[in-house]
């Protein structure tokens, strides 16, 4: 089988490559950025010229985009999948969209005969990287079925959640919690800090306490490490629980955490981070209070 790969940077880099290693299927990606081609043909993937290449010459087209208007692009837009496809073929979007914009672009796909299946991941890099990450499936089951030993080449834990539109509804739940989390976490760390506690010991605490949780993990270490380059962007982290926010309004469910949540982070991207880790929420407290969270 033929499978094409577009938009291959943090996390559809690591996938695609999983599939590389782990299944017998012809890859060929596509990506803006030629280093990123070249860290997936470095394994044996071809290199695609266009998304119409791609998406007239493979059986199967993943993408992995950052924003919503970027996979409506590359799906519905001029010269994108719809229009450029190979009878047959199946369309999976890992990316993190609205539900809305799930539901759009299922039925433009439709509108062409191809089959789509909406399948945001949750893990960040390194479970990309080690082939951990967490798949949820909105659409078709049938499809599903068909596309699960695929799915499970590069995934721990694949879950088929519903109709379209509902494997966009986990993730964005999922994400609001793991971002609430973090900022918890980046608020509790300060007080440590500034209380002149021991870090390392205040997380290994922590690490195996009630207050424990990924997202803990994940901030501790990259403040102590002061490592706030970007493996998930905070602009990504932003655009997800905005896209969280209005789906609770959507629904008229009342927000009291999360808008906080969101408050920090555009405190963050107004000092200039949206393009550096989403663990730099941190650093928003970190600044105010002139005191860096580092052991
Ligand atoms: P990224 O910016 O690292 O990668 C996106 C890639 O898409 C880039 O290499 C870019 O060059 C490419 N691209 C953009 N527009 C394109 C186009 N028109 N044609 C071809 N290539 C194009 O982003 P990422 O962190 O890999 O995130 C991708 C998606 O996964 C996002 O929707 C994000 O919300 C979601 N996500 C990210 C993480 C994470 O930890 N980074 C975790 C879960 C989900």
């Amino acid at each position: 089988m033929k499978v094409g790969f577009i938009g291959v940077g943090n996390m559809g880099g690591p996938m695609c490559r999983n599939i590389i290693r782990n299944t017998n299927h012809d890859v060929v990606v596509f990506d803006l950025n030629p280093a990123a081609i070249s860290a997936c043909t470095d394994l044996g993937a071809s290199a695609g010229t266009s998304v119409a290449q791609v998406a007239s010459t493979c059986d199967v087209v993943f993408t992995s985009l950052p924003m919503p208007r970027n996979v409506e692009e590359v799906a519905l837009g001029a010269g994108g999948i719809a229009d450029s496809v190979k009878p047959g073929m199946v369309y999976i979007d890992l990316s993190t969209n609205s539900p809305a914009t799930a539901r759009r672009v299922n039925e433009g796909m439709r509108a062409k005969g191809i089959q789509m299946l909406e399948a945001p991941v949750s893990g960040g890099v390194p479970r990309a990287t080690d082939g951990t990450i967490v798949i949820m499936v909105g659409g078709d089951a049938a499809a599903f079925d068909a596309q699960l030993p695929l799915l499970k080449s590069f995934s721990g834990e694949v879950v088929h959640v519903g109709e379209i539109g509902m494997g966009s509804v986990a993730k964005l739940v999922n994400n609001m919690l793991a971002f609430c989390n973090a900022a918890a976490a980046a608020e509790a760390l300060m007080i440590g800090a500034m209380a002149g506690i021991d870090l390392h010991k205040l997380q290994q605490v922590i690490s195996n306490a009630s207050g424990n949780s990924s997202a803990f993990r994940n901030i501790s270490d990259k403040a102590f490490k002061r490592e706030f380059q970007a493996s998930f962007a905070l602009n990504l982290a932003h655009k997800d629980l905005r896209l969280a926010l209005e789906l609770a309004d959507e629904l008229g469910v009342p927000g009291m955490i999360a808008p906080q949540v969101m408050n920090l982070m555009r405190i963050a991207r107004a000092k200039g981070m949206g393009d550096d880790d989403s663990s730099s929420v941190i650093r928003v407290y970190e600044q105010a209070l002139g005191r860096e969270v580092r052991p």
